[in-house]
């Protein structure tokens, strides 16, 4: 490591902005997963713009490379440091503006998704981006990695929701837009460059963000199906615009959480194939979007598409059904680990894809438990595949690279992506390399160059 550069950083920024304390620095260099471990010389803590454009200026002159860190809730490596300044944007946590009028509004880059989401309850709107992890990470790092989560069928990822951003970049200049306008064609939108970049481009230091009204309320189902053929034809059933979000589960999901988690339970009588968690928004006029939802699921307990149905009669319960999905990643973890994917599809491809990538594991390593659940509404399926019960979680966990290049051919051949909402970080960096269309890797090339020279911007990841 540049010895000069880091005495630099220590000497040139106030003493409150940095730190080589290894107990206050350890948390942050593993990752939720268990599965990256990093060091750093020294972490920074900038608390505002103008410190983090001196950090990176610093950083710049001496070549030393910075990786940006928010709430560190990334699952690909792309937030943990190798050797990288650590520089983490969690003090810059206020909120510059909120303006009802014009639905939006102005966060520093280390707020955390759920106070986003509070600022514009507050405000009487709604912040549509929803995700397990929403009260540890932080709005830059959702921009960054273009976040997805759970409501991307109505409102789109993190992407769709960001009017511009305030960036440091390579070289220590501030690129300002945080812009109010819902219109503006005059020339690049460059701030699109930052979002999904992973901090390869430039680091977020604050965003404009656009909200929307928030519904009356929201209905809240469970639904019980045979599996995954139904539930696509359930989602084509629903589509309307009240429908906010469409999660599929198998069987084996609930049933691991229900055994992990405690205080978790079946909602139904007994056992179900498959589940679709559905939310519906209602409008002003309660009844008028009520009555579409429950004709739906009458319908579908008539025909005899939906073997049963759950329908939340309080917040209380409609959050107990939601964290039934949402502990899914969590209870695999007690389980002993899974070999993940995060891969997207054409929506109606997912029962396919579903079918043929569980006869490939079948094949691959018999008994394995595939567990294939999260975003049908979006193509998005977290192919997570647990380990044969007989057999010790390491040595299963060793097939990972040949079974997710195994799954990772499938979903090419089935025109997909191998990164549908959680990014490339240093998991996905080899097989973006291999798999992307050879001009977007040069293009990609030619804009980091451009945008950072000397590659100090969180160099190893991506491409
Ligand atoms: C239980 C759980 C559930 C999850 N569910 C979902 C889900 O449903 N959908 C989904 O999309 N993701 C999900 N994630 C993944 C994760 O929460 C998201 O990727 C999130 O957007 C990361 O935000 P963060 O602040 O933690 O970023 P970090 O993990 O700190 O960083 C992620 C990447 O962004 C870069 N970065 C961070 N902040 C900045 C910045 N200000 N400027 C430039 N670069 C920056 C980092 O260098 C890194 O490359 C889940 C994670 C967990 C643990």
């Amino acid at each position: 490591m540049n010895n000069t550069g880091i005495e630099a950083l220590k000497s040139k920024l106030p003493r409150e902005v940095w730190t080589q304390d290894q107990d206050i620095i350890a948390p942050w260099l593993s990752e939720w997963r268990d599965k990256f471990f990093g060091q750093t010389p020294l972490m920074l803590m900038p608390r505002s713009t103008d410190e983090v454009a001196r950090a990176v200026k610093i950083c710049a002159a001496h070549k030393i490379p910075i990786l940006p860190q928010g709430g560190n809730t990334g699952l690909v490596g792309g937030s943990t440091p190798q050797g990288e300044v650590l520089l983490s944007l969690r003090k810059m946590n206020k909120l510059r503006d909120v303006s009802a009028p014009d639905q939006l509004l102005i966060a520093e880059a280390g707020m955390t998704l759920q106070s986003v989401q509070e600022a514009a309850r507050d405000a009487g709107l709604k912040f549509p981006l929803s995700l397990a992890a929403q009260g540890s990470c932080t709005i830059g790092g959702n921009l960054s990695t273009n976040a997805g989560g759970v409501h991307v069928i109505k409102y789109g990822s993190a992407k769709s929701l960001c009017l511009g951003v305030e960036a440091v970049l390579a070289d220590g200049s501030i690129y300002s837009d945080l812009s109010r306008l819902r219109k503006d064609n005059t020339g690049y939108d460059l701030s699109r460059l930052f979002l999904g970049a992973e901090g390869t481009l430039g680091i977020i230091t604050a965003a404009s963000l656009r909200l929307v009204p928030a519904p009356a309320g929201i209905m809240r189902a469970l639904v019980a199906l045979a599996g995954p053929d139904d539930a696509l034809t359930l989602l084509g059933r629903a589509q309307n615009a009240a429908l906010a979000m469409f999660e599929v589960m198998p069987r084996s999901a609930l049933d691991l959480v229900i055994k992990y988690i405690p205080d978790h339970r079946d909602p139904f009588d007994g056992p179900h194939p498959y589940y679709a968690l559905i939310d519906w928004e209602l409008g002003r006029d309660d009844e008028d979007t009520r009555a579409p939802f429950m004709a739906l699921l009458e319908a579908a307990i008539a025909d005899g598409l939906a073997r049963d149905v759950v329908i939340a009669q309080s917040d209380t319960q409609a959050a107990q059904l939601l964290s039934l999905r949402e502990n899914m990643s969590a209870a695999q973890k007690h389980d002993g680990g899974s070999i993940k994917h995060d891969v997207s599809v054409a929506v109606s491809d997912v029962p396919k894809f579903l079918a043929r990538a569980d006869a490939l594991l079948a094949r691959m390593i018999p008994n394995c438990r595939p567990v294939g659940f999260g975003h049908m509404g979006d193509g998005n399926i977290h192919y997570n595949v647990a380990r044969p019960i007989d057999m010790d979680s390491q040595t299963f966990l060793s097939n990972w690279d040949r079974v997710q290049t195994a799954v990772h051919d499938l979903v090419s051949d089935m025109g997909g992506s191998i990164s549908a909402e959680h990014g490339i970080g240093i998991m996905k960096k080899d097989d973006l390399a291999i798999r992307a269309d050879p001009v977007k890797l040069a293009l990609m090339r030619t804009v980091k160059s451009a945008l950072d020279p000397d590659n100090i911007l969180n160099p190893r990841v991506m491409i």
